[in-house]
């Protein structure tokens, strides 16, 4: 191996904002031939907004929102920064919320006074293509938010430039429901998408891949398992998961997914010279 090549591409990817943890990463980049996405936070810009506030039965919005809010304090999947924006806007009073504990790709639990509260990927009102939660008190619907990310500009020209390179088997792996995976992916362009996984189900779906090699790219705490069993790893850098950075054999530091046929090009280029 030439140790000198694989400094030069380091240092290149490092001039356009991509930190790569070491030189095998991009020699096993080079032999990729597929490349599978998360959805929220890497194929969509993760800046997810509230467009839909359904309360059930006599709640009021700001009721919904405000119990809504008072979990999500806990947690910091880009829906909790959503709602907690919308709860501010109306001007919500968030009461205190204790015992909060995430579920990975489903949502937060936790008591606020007494009350046993869920803040949950809900399958209703699917019809949207929205990313919906439901909110239930002690076990009874307080009602729906309805959440759109939209998708990254540059998102649609990248795909379809990795798919001239080449890496033919494009898909998105999804924590989302299937209406609004299947909406993104329209957006995208990418035809093959797997909605409603579990970190372990995203894991399980990129072991079994047959071919000569994954690359899998991810921003959450639910991506960690699928970045390190990938092949090539790559997380997204501005608002990726700790974890996510951690895991991943290479950061987008730069947050550009159109930095992604770049390095493509960059690894078979070293690859080249060091064979
Ligand atoms: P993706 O794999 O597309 O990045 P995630 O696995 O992070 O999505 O999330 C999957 C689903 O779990 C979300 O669409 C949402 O319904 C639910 N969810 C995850 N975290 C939260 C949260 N903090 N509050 C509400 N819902 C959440
Ligand atoms: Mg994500």
């Amino acid at each position: 191996a030439g140790p000198v090549t694989s400094v030069a591409a380091i240092s290149r990817a490092a001039k356009e904002g991509v930190l790569v943890k070491g030189g095998g990463f991009l020699e096993t980049m080079a032999g990729a031939d597929a490349l599978f996405f998360d959805k929220t936070g890497t194929l969509t810009k993760g800046e997810p907004g509230v467009v839909e506030v359904l309360p059930q039965g006599d709640r009021r919005p700001e009721e919904l929102l405000a119990m809504a809010a008072a979990l999500e304090t806990g947690s910091a999947h880009p829906l909790a920064h959503a709602i907690l924006a919308k709860a501010t806007s109306l001007g919500c009073t968030v009461p205190a919320a204790r015992e909060i504990q995430s579920e990975v790709g489903r949502g937060v639990s936790g008591k606020v006074g007494d009350a046993r509260v869920e803040v949950i990927s809900s399958g209703a009102r699917g019809e949207t293509g929205l990313t919906t939660v439901e909110v239930r008190v002690d076990g009874e619907l307080w009602g729906y938010l309805g959440m759109d990310d939209e998708a990254r500009p540059e998102a649609q020209e990248v795909i379809r430039a990795v798919a001239a390179k080449g890496l033919g088997d494009v898909r998105i792996l999804s924590g989302d429901r299937e209406p609004a995976v299947r909406r993104l992916a329209d957006q995208v362009g990418i035809s093959r998408w797997h909605a409603g996984c579990k970190p372990h189900e995203k894991l399980g779906l990129i072991e079994s891949h047959e071919g000569s090699g994954l690359i899998f790219v991810g921003d959450g705490v639910n991506d960690a398992p699928a970045l390190k069993a990938a092949g090539t790893g790559i997380a997204m850098g501005l608002r990726g998961s700790d974890v996510a950075l951690e895991t991943a054999d290479i950061v987008l530091m730069n947050d550009k997914l159109e930095t992604l046929p770049f390095l493509v090009d960059l690894s078979r280029r070293m690859s080249r010279t060091i064979k």
